[in-house]
């Protein structure tokens, strides 16, 4: 077993979808090993290798892998994290005992899109970073035309783990943000 427990230590409501909640969990052991696995099988998996993290999104939102935590965002309920949680936790482990029989994968598959980095934007379309929305921000960002501190509103407190986030996902396309 690679991941025996959690521990939920965050939880914040989204300024820009109030009826949203947010969950970090921090993890007993570091699960680091099994992204190359994960990264495989998950069709959608974008895995940073460099940080390392492993994001994917599953029904409900996004959700972010880190060697000793996970986030897991938009979802309505402490209890449907926790569900997500306890499926991660029997995904992260049935990986790790079949990683015998799955070729692991230690690169990025395909590029990143703009939908991927808008998960993590602030979604308040603010205007402040001179681009109508921050859908346009992250189409913008993926041209290599804005970076994460043109976006002001993740200087935010409250955003601090969306910019963390976006920084692990960009990690190998925009190391001069990494490096702030
Ligand atoms: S400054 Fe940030 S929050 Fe405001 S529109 Fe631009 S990307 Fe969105």
């Amino acid at each position: 077993m690679l991941l025996r427990n959690y521990k939920i230590t965050k939880v914040r409501r989204s300024l820009c979808h109030p009826e949203w909640i947010a969950v970090r969990a921090e993890l007993s052991n570091d699960i680091s090993e099994v992204f190359p696995y994960l990264n495989a099988i998950l069709k959608n998996a974008v895995y940073t290798p460099r940080v390392p993290s492993l994001n994917f999104k599953m029904e409900t939102g996004f959700t972010s892998l880190m060697p000793q935590g996970i986030d897991v965002g938009q979802v309505l309920y402490k209890e449907d994290a926790i569900k997500i949680l306890d499926y991660l936790r029997e995904l992260i482990n049935d990986t790790w005992e079949r990683r015998e029989s799955i070729t692991p994968l230690y690169e990025r598959k395909g590029e990143i899109k703009a939908k991927d980095i808008v998960d993590f934007l602030p979604k308040t379309n603010c205007r402040e970073c001179g681009l109508p929305t921050c859908f346009a921000f992250a189409v913008a960002m993926m041209r290599g035309q804005k970076r994460l501190k043109d976006c002001s509103a993740l200087s935010k407190p409250e955003f601090a783990e969306d910019k963390e986030a976006l920084v692990r996902l960009l990690g190998t396309v925009a190391s001069e943000d990494v490096a702030e």
